[in-house]
């Protein structure tokens, strides 16, 4: 179980070894850079949410509510679903680590599309438990039927990124419960759902209707991205008590800050200006797409607030174009590049790089 890592030194867990490093998006290379790397929200904290924030942090001296009363309250309230259903932790990452912690350990298996989410064979490695990695088709979509199909009697839990991390595919209605149809009930569905408040498709699935028809299916959500609390780290989750109480058993003691649950409750209560900077966000997205397009990208529509750009071996050439024009994006070398939909002049100078290397490569 435990290799020496140096002589005589500590035994730390094998399950660690060659775990994959968490490469956070680069930060903006300098003052005058864009920072296009974290699907980040480019809007500063909504009305009256510093305000909540700054009084929170005035009690700095003491800890958290531990239960997070107010913000269950107000989550239970906003989505219509029971206390009891709820679960917060340190970011939807910190959630999603906790939903591992209670499912899966050695010999299990973990089934999620790939390329999706960064964080997933991170935390299922750190579980002790296997990844089952099911590509993605050539549209950039989850292999449904294929995620399916690689349930064995050790799967014990599915991610399924809905919209997808990093291409800004989602899956639709009928697709999705076609799936859940077919995964046994002792198997937990994950639908993480970072960017709902960015979908406008109504073709895709509100997960928390299909949460309430089927007992394995809970939801991820946070508040780092159209809510703008990314630096805050509160995540939650809605699933059934049992699921609800297991979390709450592996959350970190104390994990969510005062700062973060008064910023996320005041969140919660500002829903037209929410609504509005989500409809811009939206708006921007579709001129940047269409720009693209418009220049000759193949850009898979995108539910969330960023878009993938295929780009195979020129990922890192163009991600280097990117930064010396001062935009950071996100790189997957040899796969693509993400971009997050920022600010209008940020989006501007990624189209202008765009466009020029478009007409220096597609010549
Ligand atoms: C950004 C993101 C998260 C959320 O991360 P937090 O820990 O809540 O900041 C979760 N899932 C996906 C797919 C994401 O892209």
């Amino acid at each position: 179980m435990c290799t020496p890592t140096f002589p005589e030194g500590p035994q730390l867990r094998a399950a660690l070894d060659g775990i994959p490093a968490y490469r956070p998006g680069r930060p903006a290379a300098g003052a005058d850079s864009y920072k296009l790397s974290s699907n980040e929200n480019p809007y500063p904290p909504l009305p009256g949410v510093l305000e909540r924030a700054v009084a929170a942090a005035g009690a700095m001296n003491r800890y958290p509510d531990m239960a997070c009363s107010a913000l269950f309250a107000e989550l239970a309230d906003h989505f219509g679903v029971p206390v009891g259903h709820i679960a917060t932790g340190t970011g939807s990452v910190g959630v999603a680590q906790q939903l591992l912690q209670a499912t899966a350990g050695p010999g299990d298996e973990v089934i999620y599309a790939w390329r999706s989410f960064e964080a997933y064979p991170i935390i299922t490695q750190i579980a002790g438990a296997t990844s089952v990695q099911v590509p993605l088709t050539a549209d950039e979509e989850h292999d449904l039927d294929a995620m399916a199909d690689a349930v064995t009697e050790r799967t014990r839990l599915i991610f399924v990124c809905n919209p997808n991390n990093p291409t800004g595919v989602a899956i639709r209605r009928a697709e999705l419960e076609r799936f859940l149809a077919r995964v046994p009930a002792r198997v937990l569905v994950v639908l993480d759902e970072a960017y709902r408040e960015f979908v406008d498709d109504p073709e895709v699935p509100d997960g928390l209707g299909l949460y309430r028809a089927y007992p394995n299916v809970c939801v991820l959500r946070t508040f780092s991205k159209a809510y703008g609390l990314a630096g805050l780290r509160v995540g939650f989750c809605v699933a059934q008590e049992p699921v609800a109480a297991a979390l709450r058993k592996t959350a970190v003691p104390f994990g969510v800050s005062q700062v973060a649950q008064d910023a996320a409750v005041a969140s919660l209560r500002s829903g037209p200006q929410l609504l509005e900077r989500v409809a811009a966000l939206v708006e921007e997205r579709r001129r940047v797409h269409a720009e693209l397009t418009a220049q000759g990208w193949t850009v898979p529509v995108s539910q969330g607030n960023f878009h993938w750009l295929r780009l195979g071996d020129a990922t890192v050439e163009f991600a280097e174009a990117c930064a010396a024009a001062g935009v950071t994006v996100r790189p997957f070398p040899g796969e693509g590049v993400r971009v997050t939909v920022g600010e209008r002049e940020a989006d501007d100078l990624l189209l202008k790089v765009a466009g020029e290397f478009r007409g220096r490569t597609a010549g």
